[in-house]
């Protein structure tokens, strides 16, 4: 089974990518967190990475995306379900995805749009944390103490979640994106599902359509 799921920022589509990755036996593959591993480090390529979603706030070029996609795909099995999170994020790199699946043997059997309003998202990224320790993501409610309630370790933000930042890839979202959801709803493929629910009740949401 191969699935990919979309979502603005904030949606909830990471913690919904590991679930399904978990219920499924799939492999999770995350592009944003790939890149932000390469952003870190000090060789020519990551100082490029870095510039690009650190710095300038956009999308890296379809040619990173080629290399990582390529690698992975590689490295797994035909039988080695994977879920894609966060890839494809323009109509290019749609027809790539689709082009590079097949080549592998592979198809895409569903796509999870995950839907918030902006202003949810923009609610929901300023309170985003994530453990430094254990990589658990949460989203602080008022009060909460600022420490991993799965293992204690110190919550952080992301570097790219500042006010500008957000916006910046929510307006990249909504104009290079919403697209791609658009090219796979031609092709019957795609569940939209509503995100201003728990995390159970997404799931729960998902797993009706999977
Ligand atoms: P995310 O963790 O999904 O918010 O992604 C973090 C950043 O990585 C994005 O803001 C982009 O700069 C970059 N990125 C992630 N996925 C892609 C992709 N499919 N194509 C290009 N850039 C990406």
């Amino acid at each position: 089974m191969n699935i990919v799921i979309l979502g603005p920022q904030g949606s909830g589509k990471g913690t919904q990518a590991k679930l399904i990755a978990q219920k499924f036996s799939l492999d999770h593959f995350d592009m944003g967190k790939a890149l932000r591993q390469v952003a870190l480090l000090d060789t020519p390529l990551g100082r490029e990475v870095h510039e690009i979603i650190m710095v300038k706030k956009e999308l890296v070029p379809s040619r990173l995306l080629r290399e990582v996609l390529h690698i992975r795909l590689n490295d797994l099995g035909r039988e080695q379900g994977i879920i894609f999170d966060g890839v494809p994020r323009n109509v290019e790199q749609a027809v790539y995805f689709e082009e590079a699946l097949q080549e592998f043997g592979r198809k895409i059997d569903r796509v999870i749009f995950v839907d918030i309003s902006k202003e949810e998202s923009l609610k929901r990224i300023g309170k985003r944390f994530s453990c430094e320790d254990c990589k658990e993501a949460v989203i602080l409610k008022e009060g909460e103490a600022e420490a991993c309630a799965k293992c204690g370790g110190k919550l952080s933000q992301r570097a790219d979640d500042t006010k500008e930042g957000i916006e910046k890839r929510l307006g990249i979202f909504r104009e290079e994106t919403v697209p791609v959801i658009e090219y796979f709803e031609k092709k019957n493929l795609v569940s939209k599902i509503n995100g201003a629910q728990s995390v159970e009740e997404v799931f729960g949401d998902i797993l009706k359509v999977l």
